[in-house]
């Protein structure tokens, strides 16, 4: 499927976990892909560039604005214009709001929500310029529900859900759009830490801790992956996808119908 060539993607935090599952379902359709977040950069490059496009990375901080201009800068400037936006980034800290430490507050917000409204800000003149453009923020079912200990997580994707509906009504008369994705529990890194955390708290083995995670929210009982968001993310930028706008579209095995 090429149905995304000679289109670029800029994909924060795709250096693991759902960042990456979606930059390479982007790829697999044909898009150059604009890696950003730490850890394996050369693996991930690797994985994108196996699909036949073109893959660049930049390191930036998205808890820094100053880092999140020169990221932008360099997608507009290095892979020839930004098409498809991403906003993936995101890091967790539970904690009860009493014992919450300020400073994790400020980062959880700087990440996962501010970093949305800079990035937007700074690409959305390029894709009106470029005359189509798609942005697709990666929210939470804590977008939609909350739950206990995640009290700087579940504001911050509220508010990431609140800004895609502000972009969405401000992009409305154009072939823009902006979506979020509500994913459920999906088996990344930021995942891992939360299961290895329950288990040992509990004094019970790793397997029993992910048991209790999927038992306690997700009615299905399996994980959602990062290739089933992915293409889910590949369907918004069809043009199926012209008129969904503003969308809240949560993937997680039943967890906020109930
Ligand atoms: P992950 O920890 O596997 O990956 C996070 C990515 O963000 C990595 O590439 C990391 O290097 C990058 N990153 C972290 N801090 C950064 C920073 N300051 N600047 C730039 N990059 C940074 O996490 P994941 O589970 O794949 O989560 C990705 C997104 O999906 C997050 O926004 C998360 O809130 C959301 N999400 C995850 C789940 C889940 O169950 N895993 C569920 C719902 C939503």
């Amino acid at each position: 499927m090429t149905t995304l060539a000679g289109k670029t993607a800029l994909v924060t935090g795709s250096t693991s976990g759902i960042g990456l599952g979606i930059a390479q379902a982007l790829a697999a359709a044909g898009a150059n892909i604009v890696l950003n977040g730490f850890g394996d950069v050369t693996a991930a490059l690797h994985r994108i560039r196996a699909c036949g496009v073109q893959a660049w990375h930049h390191p930036a901080d998205l808890s820094d604005p100053a880092q999140i201009d020169a990221l932008c800068a360099f997608a507009a400037h290095e892979s020839g214009g930004v098409d498809i936006l991403v906003n993936n980034a995101g890091i967790q800290h539970v904690s009860p709001i009493e014992a919450f430490p300020p400073a994790q507050w400020n980062k959880v917000l700087a990440i996962n929500l501010s970093a949305v409204f800079h990035t937007s800000r700074l690409l959305l003149p390029l894709m009106r310029q470029r005359g189509w453009g798609r942005i697709i923020n990666i929210a939470s079912t804590h977008g939609l529900v909350a739950s206990s200990g995640k009290s700087a997580y579940v504001a911050a994707k509220h508010g990431v859900l609140g800004l895609t509906k502000t972009v969405a009504l401000e992009t409305a008369h154009s072939p823009i759009t902006c979506n979020a994705i509500c994913p459920g529990w999906v088996l990344t890194p930021l995942v891992a830490q939360q299961i290895a955390d329950r288990a040992s708290a509990q004094g019970i083995n790793p397997q029993q801790a992910q048991h209790d995670l999927l038992a306690e929210k997700q009615p299905s009982g399996q994980f959602v992956t990062p290739a089933q968001l992915g293409a889910l993310a590949v369907f918004l930028c069809s043009p199926a996808g012209d008129e969904v706008r503003g969308a809240a579209w949560a993937m997680d095995g039943g967890w906020t119908a109930q």
